[in-house]
């Protein structure tokens, strides 16, 4: 990666502070929206059985330079429209082969625009089709949260490897539910983590592990913007059987996998509290704004946040004992900006920006040709579904809760 160092910088840091703040848990419930997945728990096993091949891989490996996995988009929402879609047009390994949508009309507009066959388009009343389309390898699932798990389910049934956007599922039921269908369709999965492949919070977590800023002692990440009741991407956010949660897991995710990923630790305890404005109907089934903290066994903690009632913040950043990194914004699409101070200096680090959503599908493309394991897979998921499950309740109950007696950590 390529560094410019812009010394003597003068940009005021702001610093956050999370604490004090009211209220009472919410506590997100299981359920698939349409049908489909059921809980099941179980503890995982360590490792993912070797398995046989599916018949189509064992034909298809080992694979050719070059080639393109063909991917299926489930739910042509604004994430799916404005952000995935164009990005195959950058992406090496992976191209757009069929649409999956509610919305017959606007599937055969999209399907046309990117040269995707009637043939191939789908409603989800014939999602399971896909298993006689061998120009499908995957399944990206950008649909309603509690949608995930039915549709994963689905599409490993149909002998597909599936990406599902974040957060995975809406209870650990259901995302070990996921896991285990994988497995048993000998299947992968990845969870779309895209900060874990976008160049500035890649150099951020190199600069961390590798010691650049001492000794981290906190990080501090918030995530916050004004949920929009006008805008139908809002709409199903507002309803608890379709979100799973509140600002926390939408974006508060993004606050949490900020601090695993920074410290590369799994966190032994977690302290969460809510304020939800009573009066504010956006508020009547998930929270507004969410506080937490973490602490690493390492002992360095976590001030984390996410709100669905401020302005816009998507910050990361990490206090060292030699320097303190700000990464703001940091998980923007795009135009991210990252501050590293000193005693004796304050520099911007520039890094030549590149397409994350295009890397991380070419990414997981690549762990399915190569047959490895993809970085962000559903145990990655399930470990912050659990975390967040954990915030709930610490909220709720107005106590830590350690995460080393729960198994948390999934680790
Ligand atoms: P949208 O509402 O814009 O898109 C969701 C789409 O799902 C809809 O357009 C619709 O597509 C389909 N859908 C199927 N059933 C329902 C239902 N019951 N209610 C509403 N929509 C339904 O949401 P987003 O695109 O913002 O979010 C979708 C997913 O992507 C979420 O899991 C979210 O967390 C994730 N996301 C991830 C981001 C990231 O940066 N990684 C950013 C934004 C979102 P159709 O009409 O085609 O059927």
């Amino acid at each position: 990666m390529t560094k410019l160092f812009d010394a003597g910088l003068s940009r005021r840091l702001f610093l956050c502070g999370t604490g004090g703040l009211l209220g009472g848990a919410l506590s997100p419930t299981a359920a698939f929206a349409q049908g489909g997945g059921n809980g099941g728990g179980g503890v995982l096993p360590p490792d993912r059985p070797t398995g046989r091949p599916h018949p189509k891989m064992e034909k298809e490996m080992p694979e050719a330079p070059g080639k393109r996995l063909g991917y299926a988009v489930v739910g042509l929402g604004q994430f799916a429209l404005n952000q995935i879609i164009p990005s195959f047009a950058e992406s090496k390994s992976s191209k757009l082969v069929a649409v999956v949508s509610g919305n017959p009309d606007k599937a055969r507009d999209v399907a046309t625009r990117h040269g995707v066959p009637e043939t191939n388009i789908y409603g989800y009343d014939t999602f399971d089709r896909i298993a006689e389309n061998d120009e499908i390898d995957v399944v990206y699932i950008i649909l309603p949260n509690s949608l995930h798990a039915e549709y994963t389910v689905r599409a490993f049934k149909a002998g597909k490897h599936v990406l599902c956007e974040k957060p995975m599922a809406v209870t650990p039921d259901e995302c070990e539910t996921m896991i285990r269908a994988g497995r048993e369709a000998n299947r992968k999965l990845m969870i779309a983590y895209r900060a874990q492949y976008e160049p500035y919070n890649l150099e951020a977590m190199r600069m961390a592990r590798e010691g650049e800023l001492g000794a981290i002692r906190l990080v501090t990440s918030d995530h916050g913007r004004v949920l929009d009741p006008k805008v139908p991407a809002d709409q199903w956010r507002m309803v608890k059987a379709l979100a799973g949660g509140g600002s926390l897991y939408d974006i508060g995710i993004y606050s949490l996998q900020a601090a695993r990923y920074i410290t590369g630790e799994e966190p032994v305890e977690v302290y969460g509290r809510i304020f939800s404005d009573p009066s504010d109907p956006r508020f009547k089934e998930v929270e507004d704004t969410v506080a937490f903290q973490l602490r690493f066994p390492s002992g360095t903690l976590a001030n984390l946040s996410s709100s669905y009632s401020t302005a816009p913040v998507k910050r990361i950043q990490v206090f060292g004992s030699k320097a303190s990194l700000t990464l703001d914004p940091a998980t923007e699409y795009y135009k991210h900006q990252m501050i590293v101070k000193t005693e004796m200096e304050e520099r911007r680090v520039q890094i030549p920006e590149a397409n994350q959503f295009a890397a991380e599908m070419d990414h997981f493309s690549k762990a399915i040709m190569e047959n490895r394991e993809p970085k962000t897979p559903g145990e990655e998921g399930l470990r912050d579904v659990r975390i967040l499950q954990a915030v709930y309740r610490s909220a709720r109950e107005g106590q830590p809760i350690s995460l080393e007696t729960t198994g948390s950590t999934g680790k």
